[in-house]
């Protein structure tokens, strides 16, 4: 289990009506549900089985309870058999964390020769858990509905996708980002409101003067890089100018300074992620390029000229994902290449990119930055790995956040980059350039974006809907009509939907 010291609870509605013997029975039921979602080895979060609930103040219990219990992440309801949802207003009022719909029933298929009308009363979740379905638009609550029978593998899928973005959502409301320096002026997208964000999205902003992370450098030993350095000669190919005794090399080590002194000060802060910016360097070498990259690829969320939003969803997309095939990475649209179908983006950066998209053993580089004014940095090259992704950004839209995601194939270039000194990848935006580009551009998504190859739509459709942010989808599908047509739709759904701003 990728989140161990977490759990999601199960809770059966149920009811009295049909007397004790059958809420033993729909009980007896659950306990066999969960223990198989638990034993099938497929779940990321371990599910705790919290009983029947069979009155409003049984259901007001558990949800104060799974609020203010710190490892529970959400809650996953069944209706067994019917459970008049009056009941639940109380608790649903209440509750504050990720709800999952399971509609499922114990027995897979009707027992054709044997069904009667005790069987249909006690196994009638079709009919229990529309009443309960109701209460909760009624209420309109955001929560996810999974359909199917609990032992199948496409059932279980979701529940873990749901599992893995409440884990998220949990990290992210804990989230402290340190930002060193402020946004780069004049830039508008990757600014926004950080009073709302943490109101809505938990991210937490500190600001810190560059001078707070030179103290700790100041600390960083001889003996501290030298190991450090050891650790790159293992894991990366040196260029001829960065090895022992070049003309490099020493930037090398410096590059190792800053990333010792970076750790141990997001350790220090309890940060999970961080920006830097180019214009405020003072007292650093270099930009930390292969800090960024290293950290980044622990698990540090990151964006680049203190953009906040896009380190705090690279976190997150780090996260979710925890365990998956395929890495993630902070990316920036740079340059096209424009061949019909083909045209395709260079996704890149001035270094900051990280190498958990790659399979390629990376190598490390010292080359000239003519940004910055500082000394040349050290940084890893290498090209991220064919094969299909998601970028996904959030925008601070005045009144709202937009997430923004565009599903994206990433293909390998036509040739080598001899003279490109920094990690790129090269992706066609679906459903192709023309179309994918102008409907980013049209929902004014950011040049940065958190970048994924391990994640599907539906984890930011799960994580949309628990934020209450509008999500806009850019795939196969998508035409420029709709796509307009759809921006619009939410313009005034948020302009009425007080709640939501
Ligand atoms: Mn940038």
């Amino acid at each position: 289990m990728e989140y161990k010291n977490q759990e999601v609870w199960f809770v059966t509605g149920a009811q009295l009506l049909y007397g004790g013997d059958a809420v033993i029975t729909v009980n007896a039921h659950s306990e066999k549900i969960v223990q198989g979602l638990n034993d099938a080895g497929t779940l990321p979060v371990k599910v705790v089985y919290k009983g029947t609930a069979n009155s409003s103040s049984e259901v007001e219990k558990v949800f104060k309870d799974a609020n203010s219990v710190p490892e529970c992440i959400g809650v996953i309801t069944w209706m067994h058999t019917f459970s008049p949802a009056k009941m639940w207003i109380k608790g649903l009022q209440n509750y504050n964390k990720p709800l999952l719909h399971l509609h499922t029933q114990f027995n897979k298929e009707i027992p054709w020769s044997e069904i009667d009308m005790d069987f249909m009363n006690l196994n009638q979740s079709a009919h229990g858990d529309r009443e309960f379905g109701h209460m909760v638009s009624r209420m309109r609550k955001n929560r996810k509905v999974v359909v199917g029978h609990w032992s199948d593998a496409k059932v279980q899928g979701r529940i873990n996708v749901w599992m893995r973005v409440a884990a998220a959502w949990a990290d992210a409301q804990d989230m402290t980002i340190v930002r060193f320096g402020d946004n780069m002026n004049n830039v508008a997208v990757t600014d926004g409101d950080r009073l709302e964000a943490e109101l809505r999205l938990g991210y937490h902003v500190d600001y810190y003067g560059i001078g707070e992370l030179v103290a700790y450098q100041d600390k960083v030993t001889e003996s501290d890089i030298n190991d450090l350095v050891s650790e790159y000669e293992k894991l990366y190919s040196f260029a001829d100018n960065c090895k022992k005794g070049e003309k490099d090399h020493g930037q090398v080590r410096e590059a190792a300074r800053i990333e010792i002194a970076l750790r141990r000060f997001l350790k220090d802060k309890n940060a999970k992620a961080f920006t830097t910016n180019f214009d405020a360097l003072h007292g650093l070498d270099q930009l930390p390029g292969l800090a960024c990259q290293r950290l980044m690829e622990e698990g540090y969320g990151f964006g680049a000229e203190g953009d906040w939003k896009t380190a705090a969803l690279l976190r997150t997309v780090w996260v979710m994902s925890k365990g998956l095939e395929g890495g993630s990475s902070f990316l920036e649209d740079y340059t096209y290449h424009f061949n019909g179908e083909k045209s395709a983006i260079l996704q890149s950066h001035m270094l900051e990119i990280s190498p958990a998209i790659t399979s390629q053993k990376p190598r490390l580089e010292v080359h000239p930055l003519g940004i910055g004014g500082k000394n040349d940095p050290a940084r890893l090259v290498f090209t991220a790995n064919k094969g299909s992704g998601i970028a996904a950004t959030i925008v601070d839209m005045g009144n709202r956040f937009r997430m923004i995601v565009n599903n994206v194939d990433v293909i390998e270039p036509e040739a080598e980059l001899p003279k490109l000194p920094v990690a790129s990848s090269l992706w066609i935006p679906q459903p192709n350039l023309e179309i994918g580009a102008a409907s980013w551009i049209y929902a004014g998504g950011t040049h940065h974006s958190a970048f994924s190859y391990a994640l599907t739509n539906e984890f930011f459709e799960d994580y949309a809907d628990i934020a209450g942010i509008e999500l806009v989808t850019i795939d196969n599908d998508t035409t420029i009509n709709t796509l307009k047509f759809e921006l619009k739709v939410n313009e005034v759904y948020y302009l009425l939907n007080k709640s939501l701003q």
